[in-house]
């Protein structure tokens, strides 16, 4: 067994066309700028971006690129995620995803920290990783196989970790994902890209190598730091409880509950499809990644004797209110068969349900309507087999309103889906919607918790909002790169005896009036302690922040490369002007102001294009 005190940079660079595969290193400088996981990622692209920027997402030349990260292998708390890039078939701009599977560990074990692909073989492929490198296997008898069934052709053993896409990547649906164990790299149709490099699976094959921190002591002391904050820690404890699905208990209340395409923002009976209520119907265990500590994935034995897992709030949001559906049962058969077929659930459904208003105002014909549940698990396989009006539902829903009309309600940013929070009810979400790297994605810096759920924040006031935005930005694409999971940030950043003491009111009162001296109350140092720890880099929390600052504005840089700008950064006009639901408060959110706000901190010009001044501020070469 071969020790590795924290990284390897060692990344293996595989030609599919070629059939040929080479090492190269990433060097320590890089490695602090960009942490691991996202960050390196990124930057390794931005290398090659003379390729990537022409490239057609789906084309050889695009390149797919799966990081690491310090933390995986360590048994650090979270540790089991990774992430993957690449330019999307949906949105056309630069898309990350982190996962949670068992391919991280696998692949890291082997003494790789992360992989770039480019080309496409010539025929479907399985890649088989180990620390001697990477072997082509024929992929021809697993094409055609869902991610289940594909699985179970591979013969994982239990030092191995494996990817795979199912029926939709290998068919490209711009939102096919990719499955880990049952993790999946989810949004922005990464599956397609690997569909297009007609790659079913890769195999990694680990524990040639161990992963031991560089202070053992630090590591260790860090660890029970991180432990003691999440156990303690309210939001911690109700996602370990419930799973995501605990936020369907504030959803009504707050307003933020997506219903019938966004049209609404409550539904009556909305609790049937709660985390509580399935924690009871279904028997609810725990199914989480690999050494959490917060565990909010679940499984549960569902009426027909399967044992499924329960879906996340998201899949949960857009498969129930947002189609006008209260069935939870249907609800876990169609995740089940989501993640079978490999696609991405936020975008399915919301696609699906623009296709239902569509139809409802007569502008596009389709077998598909609010509360018909009938016709939704035909449709997903219909999706992921390019049948029927599946075809053209598997483009997303910008492409759609591109065709018939309706962007009015066409829910996304960018070409990405927006998930289950409706932004009337959470302002800072709104702008958190409008100017996310990739798009209407809930997870670049989620101010609905902030501003919904821990009630920090007026959710229909501006003020402040952009500085928070700008702060769980640069915090989440840090906690992405190093790499661990984003729903550790609250109980670390919370649980700490500054902010412990601090009265509640008093919190508030700084978050909402003075940011910047509730930012001192705030502490990271779990995160920047334990990269410190493994790497033996000298990191610091306020380098880390700035770590995540820089990668925040690669990404932008990149983006505005391939043609994003302020028209890009803005809402449908369903949240602007449409103000009256069933929610007794009328609100509209008012995106101009915001994105202003938000481009004077985070230094872009009125076009919202990082200026000179801040690139070379941040180190990064235009
Ligand atoms: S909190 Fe959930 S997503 Fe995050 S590491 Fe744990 S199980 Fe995975």
């Amino acid at each position: 067994m071969i020790e590795v005190r924290g990284l390897t940079n060692q990344y293996l660079d595989i030609d599919l066309t070629r059939r040929t595969w080479k090492v190269f290193t990433v060097d320590r400088e890089d490695c602090m700028s960009y942490l691991g996981g996202k960050g390196i990622a990124l930057s390794l692209l931005y290398q090659r971006f003379d390729q990537v920027e022409q490239a057609d997402p789906l084309g050889p030349e695009n390149l797919l690129c799966f990081s690491m990260g310090a933390f995986l292998g360590t048994r650090a708390t979270c540790s089991a995620r990774f992430s993957g890039v690449t330019k999307s078939p949906l949105t056309g701009i630069m898309v990350s995803s982190s996962c949670g599977g068992p391919f991280g560990e696998a692949l890291k074990t082997a003494g790789w920290d992360g992989m770039i692909l480019s080309g496409a073989a010539d025929h479907p492929v399985v890649l088989r990783i180990d620390e001697q490198g990477v072997r082509f296997q024929d992929g021809r008898d697993l094409w055609g196989l869902d991610t289940v069934e594909a699985r179970k052709a591979l013969h994982i053993q239990p030092r191995e970790g494996e990817l795979v896409i199912g029926p939709a990547g290998e068919h490209l649906v711009r939102y096919a994902n990719i499955r880990s164990g049952n993790r999946f790299l989810g949004r922005g149709g990464m599956g397609a890209v690997m569909g297009s490099k007609r790659v079913k699976a890769i195999v990694a094959r680990g524990k040639s190598h161990r992963i031991l921190p560089a202070d053992e002591k630090l590591f260790e002391r860090t660890r029970q730091r991180a432990l003691k904050y999440s156990s303690r820690n309210s939001f911690s404890r109700r996602y370990r409880e419930f799973g995501t699905n605990a936020n369907t208990d504030y959803a009504n209340k707050a307003g933020f509950a997506a219903v019938r395409n966004f049209q609404d923002r409550r539904m009556d009976g909305l609790e049937q499809l709660s985390g509580r209520t399935m924690k009871e119907q279904y028997h609810t265990v725990h199914s989480g990644c690999r050494y959490c500590s917060i565990l909010c994935g679940h499984k549960g034995s569902y009426p027909d004797g399967e044992m499924k897992h329960i879906p996340e709030y998201e899949t949960v949001g857009m498969f129930g209110p947002n189609i006008g559906n209260l069935d939870g049962e249907l609800i876990g058969r169609w995740n089940d068969l989501a993640n079978r077929l490999g696609m991405d659930t936020i975008s399915a459904g919301g696609t699906i349900a623009w296709a239902m208003e569509a139809a409802m105002r007569g502008l596009r014909p389709s077998e598909l309507s609010f509360g018909n549940t009938e016709t939704i698990e035909k449709v997903l396989n219909d999706i992921a087999y390019l049948r029927d009006e599946g075809e053209e539902l598997s483009r997303g829903t910008r492409w759609l309103a591109g065709q018939y009309g309706g962007a009015h309600f066409a829910c996304h940013v960018k070409g990405l889906e927006l998930a289950a929070y409706d932004p009337r009810a959470s302002w800072g979400q709104g702008l958190g919607y409008a100017v996310t790297n990739r798009g209407g994605c809930h997870l670049g810096s989620y101010l609905v918790g902030p501003e919904t759920m821990f009630r920090f924040l007026n959710p229909y006031s501006t003020r402040s909002k952009a500085h928070w935005v700008v702060f769980f930005e640069d915090i989440f694409s840090a906690v992405n790169s190093l790499h661990t999971c984003l729903f550790s940030v609250f109980s670390v950043i919370l649980e700490p005896p500054a902010a412990r003491i601090a009265p509640r009111f008093l919190l508030r009162l700084l978050m909402q009036r003075l940011p910047r001296t509730a930012e001192a109350v705030m502490d990271w140092s779990i995160f920047s302690d334990y990269y410190r720890s493994i790497t033996g880099y000298p990191v610091t929390m306020k380098s880390l922040r700035e770590s995540g600052r820089r990668i925040q504005v690669l990404e932008r840089y990149m983006n505005v490369r391939l043609g994003v700008g302020s028209k890009d950064d803005t809402l449908p006009g369903r949240f602007t002007s449409e103000g009256e639901t069933r929610h007794k408060r009328s609100s509209v959110v008012p995106i101009d102001e915001l994105v202003r706000d938000y481009y004077a901190l985070r230094g872009y010009d009125e076009q919202g294009i990082p200026t000179r001044q801040l690139l070379e501020e941040v180190g990064i070469k235009p």
